[in-house]
């Protein structure tokens, strides 16, 4: 974290806070207590959950599925898009109504969207107990038992972003999929314009490879055979002398692992020996999700995104040299303050240039706080153009999308199988190239690595069949 960050994140922690969540502070031990946490945003986010649910089970605390039977409700947030945020609000007034009929139960809002509103959200939604940012969870047991135990009053914060919190020792406790979500980095020393990250998860921290390794060892040892490396720039990941390319080709070699998956790299942090290690290594799948937010120079150096579209286009061209048959996935962003026709069309160029396996696609979303709000306000581009273009783009991308995927119809794949299909019968599975195939299957496959024929598309994703008996051992499909 920056001396800017510093100041614009003073801690907002109240001294009820200090004394119940403070590190060495022991409060009362809630034993048993039911908790419940509910997960809107990214995977990281949900791998957060997953680590907030192993602080919480360490000081006694009991899982629970739904709110209904939970003694502690705790949301954990996204600060995204405004879009986001609406619906949490939404979740939460609809979670109030347990908090009427009990009114010892204790609600918490966690995440970014608690770090960025802050005691806001706890004078806005009567009802709300406490609101800790990503890196206070480590104070959450403490806190909840010193609300539980009226030791303390409701409505605490715990805000203070901590440039050492890594969690490292913290056992995350993973129950859902078939991958195991490892975050390497937190935060994020960029500062794309548009992006409230920095402000709400600080600067960019980056676990130990050593705890990295163990962790991924100990997701084997749970029954993982694929991981997914987390963070915000992922591949910027640095330790000591290890780089992400060291990182990655030592996770993907851990005895038990199948496949590894890295998610969100920056396009400036794809390097030669990241491309060579993703070339070599059997394990890392061949997918690579590269965010490229504006095809237009113009709008890229007003995002602060630190390359030109040449700049990306290069790396994309290097990419598919060096890994034939990877597939690759972007973000866009469109109406950007300032956007012209001009450079929406040069978005559009770069869209068919490029040819996106797969593409996630939004209007701008105004962020309080971040530097893109500062803009003049006749840069600010309507809601109905705004519309009218993520309309067209998305046009675009899925008409690409679609002769791409078409042209894949009739290939093998290996899928690993996570979970039932809407369709009665059916289950689906991910590709390496992270394409999902549905094709007949019970649930007793969830897990399994099978070989399928794609023998369709609806333009996204793939209907197949199983190979043989289906059960494929170590191979490599497609191309
Ligand atoms: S690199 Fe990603 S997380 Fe960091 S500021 Fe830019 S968009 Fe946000």
């Amino acid at each position: 974290m920056n001396a800017s960050m510093r100041t614009n994140l003073v801690s907002l922690q109240s001294p009820g806070a200090r004394r119940a969540g403070g590190r060495g502070v022991r409060g009362p031990r809630p034993l048993g207590s039911r908790v419940y946490i509910e997960t809107y945003g990214c995977q990281m986010n949900i791998n957060d959950t997953e680590l907030m649910e192993g602080l919480l089970a360490e000081d006694g605390f009991v899982r629970v599925d739904g709110p209904e039977r939970a003694d502690v409700i705790l949301v954990n947030t996204c600060a995204i898009r405004e879009h986001a945020e609406r619906r949490v609000r939404g979740r939460i007034g609809e979670l109030q109504r347990y908090r009427k009929r009990r009114p010892e139960l204790v609600l918490g809002v966690t995440g970014c969207m608690a770090q960025r509103l802050g005691p806001r959200l706890i004078e806005e939604a009567a009802g709300v107990d406490l609101v800790a940012g990503p890196d206070a969870y480590r104070g959450l047991p403490d806190l909840i038992g010193s609300i539980q135990a009226s030791a303390i009053e409701r409505g605490q914060t715990l805000l203070e972003l901590d440039a050492d919190e890594n969690y490292e020792g913290v056992d995350s406790v993973r129950r859902q999929g078939v991958s195991a979500w490892i975050t390497v980095q937190r935060g994020c020393d960029h500062r794309c314009t548009f992006c409230i990250v920095p402000y709400v998860r600080g600067g960019e921290k980056n676990r130990a490879p050593e705890a990295i390794l163990a962790e991924t060892r100990r997701a084997v040892a749970d029954g993982f055979s694929e991981v997914v490396l987390l963070g915000q720039t992922v591949n910027s990941y640095r330790a000591g002398d290890w780089d992400f390319a060291t990182l990655l080709r030592a996770v993907s070699r851990v005895d038990g692992i199948r496949r590894v998956r890295f998610t969100s790299p920056h396009p400036n942090d794809v390097t030669p020996d990241l491309l060579g290690v993703m070339a070599e290594e059997a394990a890392v799948c061949r997918q690579l999700h590269l965010p490229v937010q504006s095809g237009s120079n113009r709008v890229l150096k007003r995002m602060v995104r630190r390359y030109t579209a040449e700049a990306f286009l290069a790396r994309v061209e290097a990419t598919r040299r060096e890994v034939p048959g990877i597939a690759l996935s972007t973000d866009v962003i469109v109406g950007f303050p300032g956007e012209t026709e001009a450079d929406f069309a040069a978005t559009l160029d770069l869209m068919r240039s490029v040819r996106f396996d797969d593409a996630y696609l939004y209007r701008y979303s105004k962020r309080e706080g971040t530097p893109a709000t500062r803009f003049p306000a006749a840069d600010f581009v309507s809601d109905e153009v705004s519309g009218e273009r993520l309309e067209h783009l998305i046009g675009v991308h899925r008409a690409i999308q679609r002769e791409i995927n078409e042209s894949e119809v009739g290939s093998e794949r290996e899928v690993l199988v996570e979970r039932e299909a809407r369709s009665p019968g059916d289950v689906l599975g991910r590709t390496e190239q992270n394409k999902v195939v549905a094709f007949p299957g019970d649930p007793t496959v969830i897990g399994d690595y099978m070989g399928v024929r794609l023998t369709g598309t609806t333009g996204a994703t793939f209907m197949g069949e199983r190979l043989g008996d289906g059960r494929e051992g170590g191979l490599r499909f497609g191309t």
